[in-house]
């Protein structure tokens, strides 16, 4: 099977009579094996609309299936479970069950880009990665992944003083994920850091970290990036026809 392919049909999805006889004849076992049909209700009609109205969805209907997403991508080289091409048919078709058996890889996606390079038709498939796993969230079919929690961190940071202090980034990740802050990768890492670092440059960033500096004159940038982002928000809870809280409930923490 060529690296881009996959079946439809799973065990799952075909049913056989044990005992079955039809005009005389016995029909049991393999010789009534039949596929499980698909009725119209099946489909979601409005799940491409949705993921394509999520930032990097916005060109999915332009995928003509060719596999060069897949074929090209870093993390389809180690699991030939995670396959892009077949996510975007799925998306495309509304076949929301299917996709939601593979909700635990989609958000792997590494954003090396590779997919989109290799892209004849300018779908940005990174992209489409992105808005799936977004889409996935607010549905509320997964969790609030660990990326989508740094991503939260490190953009109210920016919204609030127009910088960021990296250690105040960590520290934040670790609390919306409930990490301790000791790890011992972090705590090598620290070490390292310090023995390498100017005293001058050590000073300011123990500075920054307990005076948290703004950018100068940022209030009007902040209040118009909250108002651009609140707007946003609501533009996809409407998409997405999602409650009040804007889907940030039913499988989150
Ligand atoms: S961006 Fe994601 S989907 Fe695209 S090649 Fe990289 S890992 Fe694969
Ligand atoms: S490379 Fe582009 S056109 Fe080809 S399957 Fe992937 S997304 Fe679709």
């Amino acid at each position: 099977m060529p690296i881009h392919e996959k079946s439809l049909i799973r065990p799952e999805n075909l049913h056989t009579h044990e005992n079955l006889e039809i005009d005389g004849v016995d029909v049991s076992g393999d010789w009534s094996t039949f596929i499980q049909t698909r009725v119209i209700s099946d489909y979601d009609e409005d799940m491409e609309d949705e993921v394509a109205a999520l930032p990097g969805g916005e060109y999915i209907h332009r995928c003509w299936q060719c596999g060069s997403c897949t074929n090209s991508c870093t993390v389809n080289a180690l699991d030939a479970e995670f396959n892009p091409r077949y996510w975007i048919y799925l998306t495309r078709l509304g076949m929301r069950d299917e996709l939601l058996r593979d909700k635990d890889l989609i958000w792997q996606c590494v954003s090396c880009n590779k997919c989109t390079y290799a892209c004849p038709r300018d779908v940005n498939p990174e992209g489409v990665m992105k808005a799936l796993a977004h889409w996935l969230e607010l549905k509320g079919h997964t969790p609030t992944s660990p990326s989508t929690h740094f991503d939260t961190e490190f953009s109210e940071q920016v919204f609030a003083t127009g910088k960021i202090e990296e250690g105040r980034v960590i520290r934040g990740f670790f609390a919306r994920t409930k990490q301790p802050l000791m790890q011992d990768w972090l705590v090598e890492m620290a070490k390292r850091v310090i023995r390498h670092l100017p005293v001058t440059m050590m000073m300011r960033m123990g500075l920054a970290g307990l005076l948290r500096p703004r950018t100068s004159g940022w209030g009007k940038a902040r209040d118009a990036i909250n108002e651009y982002v609140a707007e946003q928000n609501a533009k996809h809870a409407e998409a997405l026809k999602l409650g009040a809280d804007g889907g940030h409930g039913a499988a989150n923490e």
